[in-house]
């Protein structure tokens, strides 16, 4: 073995020869032995950080880039984590489930269960909503086509973006999945949100063609977008859901009662969202209102649930 020792001011190493009795002495004195070992240090020193700081560096973004919500999103999507709830509509005047509309879910890992107002709009940023509406779509017939054919008095409605109706792919798609589930196309409604805006022109052809098919179309969030009275000049459509807030303020809110009378005068179903109270619901059925969903009736719910609730509520009550 080596022996290393500083002796007079000097350092001193001995090496041992492990084969021949020789062994070597070198010597240096402590200044120079020191002033070799600072340059080499300065040398390796900085490389050594600098190799650091880039390991951590990539580790970090590879780590920050596996946690992009996109990715995140992603993810959720090929392991199938989203879960679509069913939130029960019923005919006000007499308690009757006439259908659900599907609400779409991302529950966390042991967190709180994701909302579709983050999501969403976060989907249909990073061009991610065709995906989104298949899963849905598959999701759907894979959950309900079953009770919905042997249910066919019930509808299921579901929530496209304005992406979804700049192609008429969906139209096809929805078909055959109706058709191999032997579910009615008319049991199959499909809302067109209107918050925020949406391209008019773009969208208006699509829409007509799910009419066309046999889809009933519900302009969702109604009184809330910009696009409100000229889409219900072009289109064909056969429900206003009158949108929460409206609902919620129905005593400072002079527009309700004329959106209502605006949806009779058009022919149009009315559904009521986001009905809380009983004096919210009494008010909406004097007004004429016909439909209505909300927690006062049912939050959405998983498949099994829904369907023990809505055979529940088959029948007048
Ligand atoms: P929306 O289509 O207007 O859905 C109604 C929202 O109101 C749902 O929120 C529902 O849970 C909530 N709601 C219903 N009744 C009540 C009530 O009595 N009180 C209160 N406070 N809230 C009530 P949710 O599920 O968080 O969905 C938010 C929005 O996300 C939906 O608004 C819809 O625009 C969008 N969304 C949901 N699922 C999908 C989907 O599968 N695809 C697309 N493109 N959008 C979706
Ligand atoms: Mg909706
Ligand atoms: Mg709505």
């Amino acid at each position: 073995g080596d022996t290393f020792f500083n002796q007079n001011g000097r350092v001193y190493t001995i090496a041992r020869s492990a084969i021949r009795p020789i062994a070597v002495i070198m010597s240096t004195s402590r200044g120079s032995y020191y002033h070799n070992f600072c340059d080499q240090a300065s040398l390796t020193l900085p490389l050594g950080i600098i190799c650091s700081i880039l390991l951590v560096l990539v580790w970090s973004r590879t780590r920050r880039q596996y946690h992009s919500p996109r990715n995140m999103l992603q993810r959720a999507l090929s392991c199938r984590q989203l879960r679509l709830h069913y939130q029960p509509i019923i005919d006000i005047k007499n308690n009757r489930c006439v259908g659900a509309e599907a609400l779409l879910r991302w529950p966390g890992f042991d967190g709180p269960v994701m909302n579709p107002a983050e999501f969403i709009p976060l989907a249909e940023n990073e061009g991610m909503i065709a995906q989104v509406t298949d899963y849905v779509v598959d999701e759907l017939f894979y959950e309900m086509g079953e009770f919905l054919a042997s249910h066919p008095q019930l509808y299921v409605a579901i929530n496209l973006s304005a992406s979804d109706f700049h192609s008429a792919r969906l139209i096809s798609q929805i078909s055959e999945k109706a058709h191999s589930y032997a579910v009615c196309i008319g049991q199959i409604k499909i809302e067109v949100t209107e918050r925020g805006f949406i391209d008019v022109a773009k969208t208006t052809p699509v829409i007509q063609a799910f009419r066309e098919a046999g889809y009933e179309i519900a302009i969702d969030d109604f009184g809330t977008g910009y696009s409100s009275l000229s889409y219900l000049q072009k289109l064909d459509v056969d429900t206003l859901k009158i949108d929460k807030s409206f609902v919620d303020t129905l005593e400072y809110r002079p527009l309700t009662p004329h959106i209502i009378e605006m949806a009779k005068a058009l022919n149009l179903a009315t559904v009521a969202e986001g009905v809380e109270t009983e004096s919210q619901r009494d008010w909406l059925r004097q007004h004429g209102v016909q439909y209505a969903q909300g927690w006062l009736y049912s939050k959405a719910l998983p498949k099994e649930q829904f369907i023990l609730w809505a055979e529940n509520n088959l029948h007048v009550h």
